[in-house]
C-alpha cells in the first residue's frame, strides 16, 4: 500500500486506525504537495482522488465561477467569499431593492435564486389581504367560483358556465368589496338566487346548517327547530318548495 498512487494522492504512510477504519498519510501531486489523512476504503473506492484541488478544477472547468458584477435577476454579484464543500461557489450578492445576500453559485445558475426574498414576497402578495404564499377563505371562494363559470375543464363546469351561469367580477377587489370576510368558520357563500349569477348583490354568506337543511328535505322538521334564530334570512316554507328534479349542486366553500 505504501507508497502507491491513487489518482493524485500518493501514500507516504500508515496514519491513525480505528475498530472500523484505518487511515494513510497522502501527499497530493498538486503543486501545493498537501499531506492528509485518508480513509482506506475511500481511497481504493476513489472517493477521495486529490487534496480537493481535482474538484476545484473540475468545478472551475465548468463554469462554476463568475467575477463581480455579473448579474442574475435582481441580484448582482460582489464578491466570492467562500464554498461549500461538493457544492461549489458562495457569492455575496446585492438586490436591487439595496439588500445585500449570499447565494450559492449553483443556485443563481438555475435560476433558483433571483433576488434576495423581496421578489418572491411581492409575488405572493396579489391582493395585499393576506402574507406571502397564504390565502384569505374568501380569495379561495373568488377563484373556485370563477373557475366554476369561465373554465371549461373544471370539474364542476356542467352546473355553472355549463348551464350559461356567469360570473360577474371583474377582479378580487371588486368581489371583496361586495362579499367582506367570511364571518365565522361555519360559513357558506352562496348565491340567494340559485340559478342566478355570481354578481354583485347575489352573494351572500349563510350559516352552514341551514346549508345542511335545503341538502336533505327530510330533516327540515327537526332542523327548523334547532335553527330558530339563527342568522338565516330564508323561510322553511321556501325549501320545501324547491323543485325535486334540481340537479344537486357540489359544495360552495
Ligand atoms: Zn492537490
Ligand atoms: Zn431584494
Amino acid at each position: 500500500m505504501i507508497g502507491r498512487m491513487f489518482n493524485r494522492l500518493r501514500v507516504l504512510r500508515r496514519g491513525r486506525s480505528t475498530w472500523k477504519h484505518l487511515w494513510f498519510v497522502c501527499q497530493c501531486s498538486c503543486p501545493k504537495k498537501t499531506i492528509r489523512e485518508v480513509r482506506s476504503d475511500h481511497l481504493r473506492r476513489g472517493i477521495t482522488q486529490s487534496c480537493g484541488c481535482l474538484h476545484r478544477e473540475i468545478a472551475s472547468a465548468a463554469g462554476n465561477h463568475y467575477k463581480p458584477g455579473k448579474r442574475f435577476g435582481k441580484l448582482t454579484i460582489i464578491a466570492e467569499i467562500g464554498r461549500v464543500r461538493r457544492r461549489g461557489p458562495i457569492y455575496l450578492c446585492q438586490c436591487i431593492c439595496g439588500k445585500r445576500t449570499t447565494v450559492q453559485g449553483r443556485h443563481l445558475r438555475s435560476g433558483e435564486s433571483r433576488s434576495c426574498g423581496c421578489g418572491f414576497r411581492k409575488r405572493n402578495l396579489k391582493h395585499g389581504k393576506a402574507p406571502a404564499s397564504h390565502k384569505i377563505p374568501v380569495y379561495s371562494a373568488y377563484c373556485r367560483q370563477k373557475s366554476w363559470c369561465r373554465n371549461p375543464n373544471d370539474h364542476h363546469w356542467k352546473y355553472y358556465g355549463g348551464r350559461s351561469i356567469r360570473f360577474g367580477f371583474q377582479d378580487f377587489p371588486t368581489f371583496y368589496r361586495h362579499v367582506g370576510d367570511k364571518p365565522n368558520n361555519h360559513c357558506w357563500l352562496m348565491r340567494k338566487d340559485r340559478d342566478g349569477n355570481f354578481e354583485p348583490g347575489n352573494l351572500h354568506w349563510v350559516q352552514r346548517r341551514s346549508r345542511a337543511k335545503k341538502k336533505s328535505p327530510a330533516r327540515i322538521g327537526r332542523a327548523s327547530k334547532i335553527t330558530q334564530g339563527s342568522t338565516d334570512t330564508a323561510s322553511p316554507a321556501k325549501f320545501q318548495t324547491l323543485p325535486q328534479d334540481q340537479p344537486s349542486y357540489p359544495c360552495q366553500i
